[in-house]
């Protein structure tokens, strides 16, 4: 069974086809990049629709599947950005009308786990999805995916990119402050905004900012940004771990590239008898094989919609959407 997946939820317009042993048999991605300042959402979205004809045919041509071959079409149901979730649902709408297959809504959040869940091999672990405009910790637990801690502002990505714009950097800042942070030699004292489960980043934006314009290095402060905001998270995936007495932990989002973060989650988990696995960078940032292998997981649990009850979902939480196949318990 191959299913292919639609991702368009925020910069990325992405088309995956995947097998039911989780082989990627073609992923084609294009991101949208704003010449200046963060991303607009009509612009993306003009980008996606632009793009999505040339990432189609290439992700079926490096599958060497026909459109015959196609068993289910998946999208991006949400969360996002309502005219970017648009553009991907109206081209997998055309796709399973046009190609008469199953349409699958998928939520975003869970296709980050489940494709770190199945690359990793590991039957239950939780998930520290660090992106652009989401930073969660999520574990299964009845029936549903749950959401045990998050950010209470802004996700770190879309941090990390506005503190970078505003120190003169370019979208996005993620990497950038990667390189910067390597060069860093001050640890800046910053706010380490912690409340139980949950974390927040404004503060530190506007003490970053604060310290910018008193002299502070970029280097430093990237630095001292990834230790400060990467212990934030560390500290509470491992509370989460604690409580949920879970051992393993999965990485996903953009973010979940950094190679500190992966290095300090990676200490906390197996310092604790856990063990740790962060996705290859193309299956770790949005795509559309996460989409289409965790939409086939749903198709094969029942869950295609007809295109009338299609509708894109900006503020789809994970805990909203059923997860059948993990089944009722844990
Ligand atoms: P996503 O929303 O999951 O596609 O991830 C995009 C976000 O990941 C952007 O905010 C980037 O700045 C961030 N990002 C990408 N690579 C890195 C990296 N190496 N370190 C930190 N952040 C990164
Ligand atoms: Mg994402």
């Amino acid at each position: 069974m191959v299913t292919l997946g639609i991702e368009s939820t925020a910069h990325t317009a992405s088309v995956g086809i995947v097998t039911e042993e989780a082989e990627v048999l073609g992923l084609a991605s294009s991101m949208y990049r704003p010449a200046k300042g963060g991303i607009h959402p009509r612009e993306a979205a003009n980008h996606h629709v632009a793009t999505f004809p040339r990432l189609l045919r290439e992700s079926l041509d490096q599958a060497r599947v026909r459109p015959s071959e196609v068993d289910a079409i998946a999208f991006a149901q949400g969360p996002g950005l309502g005219p970017c979730l648009r553009a991907g649902a109206t081209v997998a709408r055309t796709l399973a009308l046009r190609w008469d297959r199953p349409l699958v809504p998928v939520n975003h959040c869970v296709a980050h786990l489940e494709i770190a869940r199945v690359l990793s091999g590991l039957e239950d672990p939780m998930l520290l999805y660090a992106s652009g405009g989401n930073t969660q910790v999520v574990a299964h637990g009845s029936g549903r995916y749950r959401v045990l801690g998050e950010t209470l502002d802004v996700g770190i990505g879309n941090f990390l990119d506005k503190l970078w714009i505003s120190l003169g950097g370019t979208f996005p800042g993620g990497p950038e402050i990667e390189k910067a942070a390597l060069k860093g030699v001050e640890l800046l004292t910053l706010p380490y905004s912690v409340h139980g489960m949950d974390v927040a980043f404004s503060g530190m934006l506007t003490a970053s900012l604060a310290l910018h314009r008193k002299g502070a290095r970029r280097e430093d402060l990237a630095f001292s940004v990834e230790v400060t905001a990467y212990s934030m998270l560390t500290e509470i995936t491992e509370r989460a771990l604690a409580h949920r007495r879970r051992g393993s932990v999965v990485l996903g989002g953009g973010v979940a590239c950094n190679g500190r973060l992966r290095k300090m989650v990676q200490e906390m988990v197996e310092a604790r008898g856990g063990r740790f696995f962060a996705p290859p960078n193309r299956l770790c940032v949005d795509n559309g094989a996460m989409i289409a292998w965790t939409g086939g997981l749903a198709h094969r649990s029942g869950l295609a919609v007809p295109v009338e009850a299609s509708a894109v979902d900006p503020r789809q939480r994970t805990d909203r959407v059923l997860a059948p196949w993990r089944g009722t318990v844990g």
